[in-house]
């Protein structure tokens, strides 16, 4: 008797995985989708003994499809119970990737904190501050990232007024949000940057 087993991502990634008995794409969410699922068939696994012995042993869709998801509960994988993902189930999944990016962001504040240096934050991390936001300075690849001309701290290309020391960098732009000089200068005493915005 054939049988399946379902798999269901509701995370932002997706999967390959290489086994002995074949080659896995765990699809992520289409845009607008809560999830993507993979089918996976029970298979037949080919142990070669050497002096031409060679074993067949089939494997049961369910026990692949475990082996597969071991280290993706963090990441919004898991074998559906049933032949398509529950709404508890769903639902349970997204709760542990809040709780995982949480940890993530508060790890990524810490070493910013530390070490200030974007190398040392990993993709995990900014993915994590997209999925939950707020922003964080961390989150942006340094690539992403200009020195401001006036006092060469990083900003993000393409801003009016630099967050640091309040240099007007786009007139034109400054001009159209109302970003004056003074005014700029004046919402800077009124509202200091956040301190991890600060070096
Ligand atoms: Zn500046």
């Amino acid at each position: 008797m054939s049988e399946r087993a379902v798999i269901c991502n509701v995370g932002d990634q997706e999967w390959t995985l290489m086994r002995t008995h074949g080659f896995y794409r765990i699809p992520k969410p289409a845009a607008g989708q809560k999830f993507a699922l993979l089918i996976v068939a029970d298979r037949t696994d080919v142990i070669d003994n050497g002096d031409n012995h060679r074993l067949e042993v089939p494997i049961h869709a369910r026990k692949i499809a475990e082996d597969l998801v071991a280290d993706l509960g963090d990441f919004g994988v898991f074998v559906c119970t049933g032949e398509t993902p529950a709404a508890e189930e769903i639902d349970r999944a997204e709760r542990r990737l809040v709780e995982v990016a949480k940890r993530l962001v508060f790890e990524g504040d810490q070493e910013w904190a530390r070490s200030h240096n974007y190398r040392e934050i990993s993709d995990l991390h900014r993915r994590a501050v997209k999925r939950l936001g707020p922003e964080r300075e961390w989150a942006y690849e340094p690539t992403e990232m200009t020195a401001c001309p006036a006092c060469g701290e990083r900003i993000r290309p393409g801003v009016a007024v630099c967050r640091h020391c309040n240099a007007i960098l786009d007139e034109r732009k400054a001009r159209q949000f109302g970003l004056t000089e003074s005014t700029a200068a004046a919402q800077a005493r009124r509202r200091p940057a956040p301190a991890h915005a600060r070096q």
